[in-house]
């Protein structure tokens, strides 16, 4: 068997390939348009494109798909072959820069907000070569971005590309001023960890709503969950242990840098971390990791659950999404530096993201907002749906002797000046042990922890490189051409901290008193997706979005009506999914279980025996089961009266005030028979087997 190195990349058209395989002008010109966003000339476009063929061809693939990431948060792809007719009858395999550079799409299939009907129902597909060319499963896939032929996104990357440009460029702005002017480049990377959880296929095939929803509608609790905190970082079984280790195989061939696998905080649940990269490529990478999660389990016998919430009462899933900046050069620019003058360009990035994260809270809200992950932010388990940011105790410190002129006491005492004082040196380590905040400063990166296990991380890139690119650019635009640079940035830092402190709190997130003082502190608290999403056309973001040229206003309207159409979708499916559930499986059981039970007791009448056991139960069940009937009967009318609602504002707010109350007011009835009703009546697995099932 071949070694992790040989194979590492072995299905990316990488930068080893191209080396090896392009003439090297082309290779050149290839490199040029990777690093600094160059335009791809079609003459090097028709060379790059048939080397690619070959290199494919020889890796054993037939097709090349256009692969994109439309706005329904998955990857989409449709194939084509390479073969071209000859006139002789024969075929060739061929593949031009035409095809490589564009695609077209017929666009109308995925969701465009509206974008669609105002404009052709064509899409267009173009090569992003900044994210390499690979192969999955025979077919050469090209990563692009989708546009509509009216130039407006219909997908996530090309937001996402943008807002690396909008940061990039005002990144360099701050860095020129700090005498960097040899910088070609700046972007973000990110370092997501994805949580997801393992069942057994079997028992999944059994559970309509694992099947229909991802997740479970009923089940009661099991007697054990993860109240001893053994299965956090435990010893991996060994079904697991095969899996992962089949898993990091297939990740690797991609040239995805899997790298921590370990068990997580809820039985059956896991997690994997990969070695961080560009933005764009981690976004990739992301996503391809969750397909392939899927795609193994299955060899497996086993089914990947990427839900933010697949059982109540036991924790959730999430992504935490590591975000930093980053030269061209290597140089990470939120690394507290060695000199004042590196300190104080450290302090100025650090006071970008404060002073980011504290004008758009609520834009970060909506980019982790969905019907999944609802169930999880502020449920005591996962961030509360409040963005604060933690800093640790030393950072803050020294923020707030910059901010009151006051000595800093771990530093002999000196008042901090920007730019003149050494920062204290801070242990990374005691930086990282507030979990419950949303958003915290990590040593020389920040983590944000709201994401959902599900949804791509893409919309949370692009609101926090967005919202740090207008900092920088106020930054810039402020200290540029002034007359003493230190005394301004000291200032102008010192203004961050006074005018953004709010938004800092280092105390314990999931805390109820935590809610009361964000409300003192004026802090947004939006609990729900549609208290969230709508924040998307408030009128100081879309001017954010339109000053960096990253949203329209019409894709930004577009974005609000597709993420409330998708969460009415899900409730949705989620309702008549409980309906199906209720009225074919789990009120037969119940009636046929008491039926039993019924003739027991009748016969042990005839022999004088003591039936209470029975009669109760079978009290107990029937009031049980007339009650879950009535409430089906409720919410099929509830959702049949939706029809007639107009907007789809007014539409999410019924599936978020009628719809998913009835639902779980349901579920309460339905678990409360589960509990007493025989095993072997009952029609799903439980959750018990559900969760400790996998060995
Ligand atoms: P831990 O949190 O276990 O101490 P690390 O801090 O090393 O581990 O990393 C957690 C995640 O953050 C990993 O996915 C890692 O690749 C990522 N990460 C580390 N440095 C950066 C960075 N500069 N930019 C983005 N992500 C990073
Ligand atoms: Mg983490």
């Amino acid at each position: 068997m071949k070694s992790v190195p040989d194979y590492f990349g072995c299905m990316v058209f990488d930068d080893k390939a191209m080396r090896s395989r392009l003439p090297k002008e082309t290779y050149k010109a290839m490199k040029k348009t990777i690093q600094d966003g160059k335009r791809l000339d079609i003459a090097v476009a028709n060379v790059v494109a048939n080397a690619m063929k070959d290199w494919a061809v020889e890796n054993g693939a037939t097709h090349y798909t256009h692969w994109f990431q439309p706005m329904t948060g998955i990857t989409a792809e449709k194939h084509d072959s390479f073969i071209s007719p000859c006139s002789d009858g024969s075929i060739i395999m061929e593949f031009s820069g035409k095809e490589l550079v564009k695609g077209e799409s017929d666009a109308s299939s995925f969701p465009s907000g509206g974008i669609r009907t105002t404009f052709e129902a064509r899409g267009y597909t173009a090569w992003d070569p900044t994210s390499y060319a690979f192969i999955k499963e025979g077919v050469l896939c090209i990563p692009t971005v989708f546009c509509s032929y009216g130039g407006q996104a219909l997908d996530m990357k090309t937001p996402l590309l943008r807002s690396m440009e909008a940061i990039g460029k005002q990144a360099k702005r701050i860095l020129t001023l700090f005498g960097q002017t040899d910088i070609t480049s700046v972007k973000t990377t990110v370092g997501a960890e994805q949580e997801y959880f393992l069942v057994d296929a079997d028992l999944y095939n059994k559970r309509k709503d694992l099947i229909f929803t991802g997740r479970t509608l009923f089940g009661t609790k099991p007697p054990k969950s993860q109240e001893l905190d053994d299965h956090y970082f435990g010893s991996i079984k060994s079904r697991v242990a095969a899996y992962m280790k089949d898993l990091d195989e297939e990740l690797w061939k991609l040239g995805i840098l899997a790298k921590t696998e370990h068990n997580e905080a809820a039985p059956a649940q896991h997690e994997l971390a990969p070695v961080f990269s560009t933005t764009n490529m981690a976004i990739d990478h992301n996503q391809l990791t969750m397909e392939i999660m899927q795609k193994v389990a299955k060899k497996h016998n086993l089914i990947c659950l990427l839900h933010e919430k697949p059982f109540a009462g036991v924790n959730g899933s999430g992504k935490h999404n590591n975000w930093s900046i980053s030269t061209n050069k290597g140089t990470n620019l939120l690394e507290p530096g060695e000199t004042p003058y590196d300190n104080a360009q450290f302090l100025l990035f650090l006071c970008a993201v404060i002073k980011a994260v504290d004008n758009y809270q609520d834009l970060l809200r909506a980019s982790v907002a969905s019907a999944g992950n609802d169930h999880r932010l502020g449920a005591g388990e996962a961030p509360p749906a409040i963005v604060s940011m933690f800093l640790g105790d030393e950072l803050n410190a020294i923020l707030e002797s910059i901010e009151n002129d006051t000595a800093y006491e771990a530093n002999e005492k000196v008042q901090m000046k920007v730019g003149v004082h050494v920062l204290p040196r801070f242990p990374k380590d005691t930086t990282d042990r507030n979990r419950t905040s949303p958003f915290a400063f990590t040593g020389n990166k920040f983590e944000f922890r709201m994401l959902g296990s599900a949804r791509s991380i893409s919309s949370a890139n692009i609101v926090l490189n967005t919202a740090v690119a207008e900092s920088l650019k106020s930054y810039a635009d402020r200290l540029e051409n002034v007359e003493n640079f230190e005394d301004s940035l000291h200032n102008l830092i010192k203004k961050t901290i006074k005018d953004h402190k709010r938004i800092i709190f280092n105390g314990n997130g999931y805390d109820d008193e935590w809610v009361k003082e964000a409300e003192k502190r004026g802090l947004y608290n939006l609990p729900t997706t549609p208290d969230a999403i709508p924040c998307l056309i408030a009128e100081k973001n879309v001017k954010l979005f339109e000053e960096h040229k990253v949203f329209s206003r019409e894709e930004l309207e577009a974005r609000h009506e597709i993420y409330l159409e998708s969460y009415c979708k899900t409730i949705n499916i989620e309702a008549l999914t409980v309906i199906e559930m209720v009225n074919r499986d789990i009120l037969p059981a119940i009636s046929s279980y008491a039926g039993k039970l019924c003739k027991t007791a009748s016969m042990k009448s005839g022999f004088n025996a003591d039936a209470s056991y029975e009669k109760s139960v079978i009290e107990k069940l029937s009031k049980l089961s007339a009650s879950v009937f009535e409430k089906v009967n409720a919410l099929e009318e509830e959702l049949a009266k939706i029809k007639s609602v107009s907007g789809v504002v007014a539409e999410a707010e019924i599936f978020k005030s009628v719809i998913i109350p009835a639902m779980e007011d349901i579920r309460s009835d339905v678990d409360e028979a589960e509990k007493i009703t025989a095993a072997d009546f009952w029609p799903y697995p439980s959750y018990g087997e559900l969760l400790f099932g996998v060995n």
